[in-house]
């Protein structure tokens, strides 16, 4: 094991203590503030911030550096969702009710997780019988949105998603800076 300090006063200390001893030194200088976000689930509506009719999402971590978000998506009402693109990779873990991409024939039901590979196009579909569904995405670069012959019609990256949260929490009285505290 290579340690950039080689220092070990351990003389003295049984296995058991040296097992439940946090780590001795400072964390890296450049290193950034970890992050937890209590009630992941907020009890505060006005956390979830408006998508589109009947779609919210919910910030968790928005990484500016490396061009990623985490958020939950939730929806209540079905429908046709969005036709999309995704440029990078994406990951999903369903948190309540279900949804589908009509080009598979998978359902993401509550408990599931998927991986969305670079490259494919899909359209989200939340069923009528889902009274709200609710999704951990954490979404790599930018949504691509098209129309069904892949023709560009917009798109999302963690700076778009960060503007909607500042003018929402704005609106809403938790102040345009609520959502920096989500940004790494
Ligand atoms: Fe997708």
């Amino acid at each position: 094991m290579t340690t950039a300090n080689t220092a070990t006063p351990d003389a003295g200390l049984d296995a058991k203590t040296l097992q439940r001893m946090p780590y001795q030194y400072p964390q890296p200088k450049e290193a950034l503030p970890d992050l937890v976000v209590p009630n992941a689930i907020p009890q505060d509506e006005r956390i979830w911030v408006p998508q589109g009719e009947n779609v919210w999402f919910r910030p968790l971590c928005l990484n500016v550096s490396s061009g990623y978000w985490m958020n939950l998506l939730k929806v209540r009402k079905s429908g046709v969702l969005s036709r999309h693109r995704h440029p990078g990779p994406v990951h999903a873990f369903v948190l309540k009710g279900r949804w589908r991409y009509l080009e598979h024939d998978w359902v993401a039901t509550e408990g599931s997780y998927a991986f969305e590979p670079p490259g494919e196009t899909h359209t989200l579909v939340v069923d009528e019988d889902v009274e709200e569904m609710i999704t951990y995405f954490q979404v790599n670069g930018s949504m691509y949105y098209v129309d069904p012959w892949g023709k560009n019609v917009g798109f999302e990256d963690v700076f778009t998603k960060l503007d909607m949260c500042r003018k929402h929490y704005k609106e809403v009285g938790l102040g345009e800076d609520y959502a920096l505290q989500f940004v790494r």
